[in-house]
């Protein structure tokens, strides 16, 4: 997981660089670097910190040329250390290489490395690659050749991209992770990601796995490993540039969290027609999912919450359906089968775990489909079918609009799988549904503007523990209010299923540790229980619901929602949790958008 930007022939390129390293800081910060070829041999500069630590020393970089390629790096082999940072670069420094990935057989080609007499500089699997490029390059008739052998070499996930000096082009890789070339009129940019040169421009190749490319002044070419040509079109995104900027918000999160009416919108956008009661999917068209006989969701963090949402949705609509956490999925005994629809839940496209459980799934003959919000992103390319949510642009690494959008988006998939499942029972109140999801883009700016979710982190900030607990489709809300809280705050959380609190958990219950009751949908009998019996031990209670009054007697605080279909209620409760989690911390002092240890998109098993 990292960030990579390469350009070509862009008015500056040293600017452009540190630039796309700014929009890419979400996907890894622990070190940074670029280098240019500027016609007299390589520059290259890198050092552990982010990209804002090191933004201002390198952009001193006098040396600029019309090539260059920058990295911001999330360790997986060696400490955050100037010397492991990226650009990795040969001997004679006649080559330097950028990596996202793992490179699996490093180890044996190190050695050989090492017993051809090569001294190697960093701990990174990484620095295999400039070494064998400088190698091929001596026996090779031109630099694309030298680089297509070495990439023949590696085994693992890779997105590389490289320079050579003396040549005007940037050689690059994919297999596994992310690479997508933007094509401007005279100018050409590579990155791990869109909105790295979104500004730039929004005509994008997206390169797939086993590509390789050459990127040269006015000239991209895609090809195979052995040098066929390969056609990749020329694709236009549609998100706005404006979109990856923070505007007036202090940090991404915060933006992202107010934008959630704007994403929703955009997600139920001609998706939904309240009069006629039906639901127009593309790529979905009435009678895809007949003769299926089950749902399985695979998903990792956020998404898996939304995946498990979407689940229990599917139960109330008599779907036998199942979330699995992808990193699991290949343990549990070969759950798919012909008959099944395997849906994968992935903000980005990209997350590794995720990919792994959808080749499981397609390897055992079952249909996939991908529910993501990246168009041209692995997930969606190798899915049978895909469903986008349409949320826009996520920087910030806690997720927050994206689960509602996909929460919402699955709550519409449900609807178009009642109908084509053979022995289900659609919701004989769909009418309330659908106008209940037309109103909650308002519903959600009236969470947003009257809610104490500020003041609440601020009474209980400096608490020992947090818990939350939820029934049915509160469950999942639960566990994501624990996950938001735990990522950016860094203090302990954990989220139950009412239930669950009083076989154990109820010992570490104290006056320190609040318990979050979401009072949403319907049955919330057991939760009121559960939530008596914390505040029986000490517990501060606070509960998330739609008639806070109703509750005086038991409630110490109360975040409140507006009234809405009792299948949505946990996404507003939703919001009241992403802020409090957001607010405390805040008031704690911690890098919001980019917590400790994290990284956006995970794109490594
Ligand atoms: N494996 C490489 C390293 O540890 C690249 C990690 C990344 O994707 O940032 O340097």
């Amino acid at each position: 997981m990292c960030g990579i930007i390469a350009c070509v022939g862009a008015d500056s390129t040293v600017p452009t660089l540190l630039n796309g390293l700014q929009n890419l800081e979400y996907r890894g910060y622990d070190s940074a670097g670029v280098a240019v070829e500027n016609g007299s041999g390589l520059s290259v500069y890198k050092r552990a910190g982010s990209v804002s630590d090191v933004r201002d020393e390198l952009s001193q970089m006098t040396d600029d040329g019309d090539v260059g390629i920058g990295h911001t790096r999330w360790s997986t082999h060696g400490p955050p250390t100037d010397v492991n940072a990226h650009p990795h670069t040969d001997e004679d420094d006649e080559v330097a290489v950028v990596h996202n990935g793992v490179i699996d057989n490093y180890q044996s080609l190190r050695a050989e490395l090492e017993d051809r007499g090569v001294e190697f500089t960093s701990d990174t699997d990484t620095e295999v690659v400039p070494h064998l490029f400088s190698e091929h390059l001596e026996h090779c008739p031109d630099a694309e050749t030298a680089f297509r052998r070495t990439v023949e070499a590696l085994d693992g996930s890779y997105a590389i991209a490289a320079v050579v000096d003396g040549e005007e082009a940037v050689y690059a890789a994919r297999n596994g992770t992310p690479l997508v070339v933007g094509v401007d009129d005279d100018s050409y940019y590579l990155a791990s990601d869109v909105p790295a040169f979104l500004e730039y421009t929004q005509d994008v190749v997206f390169l797939e796995d086993e590509d390789v490319a050459v990127v040269r002044p006015g000239d991209v070419a895609t090809l195979s490993v052995n040098g066929e040509p390969i056609d990749r079109e020329v694709e236009h995104v549609d998100w706005d540039p404006q979109e990856t900027g923070k505007g007036a918000y202090e940090h991404f999160m915060l933006k992202e969290i107010h934008t959630q009416p704007t994403a929703l919108t955009q997600t139920l956008e001609g998706r939904l027609d309240v009069d006629e009661e039906t639901v127009d999917l593309e790529g979905f068209p009435p009678g895809t999912f007949e003769g299926y006989d089950d749902v399985q969701f695979v998903a990792c963090g956020t998404s898996y919450h939304a995946a498990l949402y979407g689940s229990k949705l599917l139960d109330d609509v008599g779907i036998d359906s199942t979330a699995y956490r992808a990193n699991e999925y290949d343990t549990s005994s070969s759950p798919a089968s012909e008959d099944s629809l395997v849906v994968a839940v992935t903000q980005s496209g990209e997350t590794a775990d995720t990919l792994t459980a959808m080749r499981h799934a397609a390897d055992a003959g079952a249909t996939t489909a991908a529910v993501t919000n990246v168009v041209g992103s692995t997930a969606a390319r190798n899915a049978d079918h895909t469903l986008f949510i349409r949320a826009g642009p996520e920087i910030g690494v806690a997720a927050t609009k994206t689960f509602t959008s996909q929460v919402v988006s699955l709550t519409l998939l449900s609807r178009r799988l009642a109908e084509d499942f053979p022995d289900a029972e659609p919701r004989e109140d769909f009418d309330e549904l659908a106008a209940a999801l037309r109103q909650l883009p308002e519903d959600v700016e009236t969470v947003l503007d009257g809610s104490e979710a500020a003041r609440l982190a601020d009474r209980y900030v400096n608490d020992e523990a947090f818990f939350f607990i939820g029934r049915n489709l509160g469950f999942p809300v639960a566990m994501e209010g624990a996950l938001k809280f735990k990522e950016i705050t860094y203090q302990h959380a954990e989220g139950f299923t009412s239930g669950r609190l009083k076989h154990g958990p109820l010992a570490m219950v104290t006056p320190s540790t609040p318990l979050f009751a979401l009072v949403t949908g319907r049955h919330n009998e057991k939760t009121l229980t559960n939530a008596k019996e914390a505040k029986s031990r000490g517990a501060p209670i606070v509960l998330v619901t739609a008639d806070p009054e109703e509750h005086d007697d038991l409630a110490d605080e109360a975040l409140r929602i507006p009234e809405t279909h009792p299948a949505l209620e946990g996404l507003l409760a939703n919001v009241q949790l992403q802020l409090l989690s957001y607010h405390a911390a805040d008031m704690l002092g911690r890098s919001i958008d980019k917590p400790r240890n994290l990284a956006k998109s995970v794109t490594v098993e």
